[in-house]
């Protein structure tokens, strides 16, 4: 029998799969979704549970109060703010105002598995370049290319470009070319001389930097993320964007979490500091892990990747397998560092190579 026809280029999108574990009834120890371990901070329920009052009414569409709050975090003008219902809606507004036929967007791979996804939705030809430095991306940028999207610190290696590499990297894009810098992790950073984006964009008007309040502000239950870019830009992208995507509720949390952000950081401290601990002890475990410089690190097991990830699982573990590739851990909280350590190094006694 015939069936209603949809888009072909969905029959090349793998159906979204949680994780192993992580929905069950007896929840895994979650290190898959690198989220802030942390539970929210009580400032932050009462104002959720506040919020509660208005939810007859739509949320303000322009979300107004958390424009200007963001504004003000960051030194910029409120017009060079967006507000999104997660950063990756605002991924997914720039993939659709440049997506149109013969438009190509390119970015480092391995990286984000949303960014081929987006590209695919959107319409427009997606190019992953392999393991290049931000200078070999560069050069691959054509007359088609629409949007360079770097990932910074790159999920999930956790690389990061610093101030030189990244701004040596921008003066040669053209201006007809958008730049995104996906800085989900960015409060993760602690390379020395590192700059965001944002202290790159003045002289910028194609570059775009996008953050969240999913990670470092603890609020990936509530979808909210934002991006700063110029005026004209994000004027663009507001007609793109969902009008009501944002709901009062999180309008209100993320207005929170910014007064609250010194106390919240904090907390991000403690999770680098682990960070380097989780690392240091897998090394001397004998696993090979690259420098990381967002919440979590990457083992590349390539072959042996699915196989440890499986024994992860088994031990109760929630990780990310990227099959023959590596597995990402997220840096988490209370016992599940240490109980993915021992169990890390239970695999490797039990020969697990590296
Ligand atoms: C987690 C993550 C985000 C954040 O997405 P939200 O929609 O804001 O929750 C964006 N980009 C990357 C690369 C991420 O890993």
């Amino acid at each position: 029998m015939a069936s209603p026809r949809l888009r072909a280029v969905l029959d090349n999108i793998p159906a979204y799969r949680p994780t192993d574990g992580v929905y069950d009834a007896v929840p895994a120890r979650p290190l898959s979704a690198n989220e802030s371990p942390d539970d929210p901070l009580p400032e932050l329920r009462a104002a959720i549970a506040a919020a509660a009052t208005g939810i007859n009414r739509y949320p303000d569409p322009g979300c107004a109060g958390l424009t200007r709050a963001l504004a003000r975090r960051h030194h910029v003008t409120e017009d060079r703010v967006l507000v999104g219902a997660g950063s990756v809606a605002l991924l997914q507004a720039l993939f659709q105002a440049v997506g149109e036929p013969g438009a190509e967007v390119i970015y480092p791979w391995r990286s984000f598995e949303l960014y081929p996804v987006l590209a695919d939705l959107a319409g427009v030809r997606s190019v992953p370049v392999a393991r290049p430095g931000l200078a070999s991306l560069a050069e691959r940028i054509t007359p088609d290319t629409r949007l360079v999207l770097v990932c910074n610190p790159n999920n999930p290696t956790g690389a990061f470009a610093g101030g030189d590499e990244l701004r040596a990297f921008l003066d040669r894009v053209p201006p007809t070319c958008l730049v995104v810098l996906d800085e989900a992790y960015f409060e993760y950073v602690r390379a020395p001389g590192a700059r965001s984006g944002l202290e790159l964009l003045g002289t910028r008007p194609n570059l775009v930097v996008t953050r969240t309040f999913s990670k470092a502000y603890g609020l990936a239950g509530l979808r909210v993320g934002y991006l700063v870019g110029d005026p004209a830009i994000v004027e663009q992208l507001g007609k793109v964007k969902l009008a009501y995507s944002v709901s009062s509720v999180a309008q209100h949390a993320a207005i929170t979490a910014l007064d609250l952000a010194d106390r919240l950081l904090r907390r991000v401290d403690a999770t680098v500091a682990e960070r380097t601990r989780l690392r240091d002890a897998l090394t001397a475990g004998g696993f090979t892990v690259p420098d990381s410089q967002a919440n979590f690190l990457w083992l590349p097991l390539a072959g042996r990747s699915a196989e440890f990830g499986r024994w992860c699982t088994d031990a109760g573990i929630a990780v990310r397998t990227f099959d023959g590739e590596g597995v990402r851990v997220s840096v988490g909280g209370g016992g599940d560092n240490d109980a993915f350590l021992a169990a890390a190094l239970r695999w490797r006694a039990d020969g697990g190579a590296v």
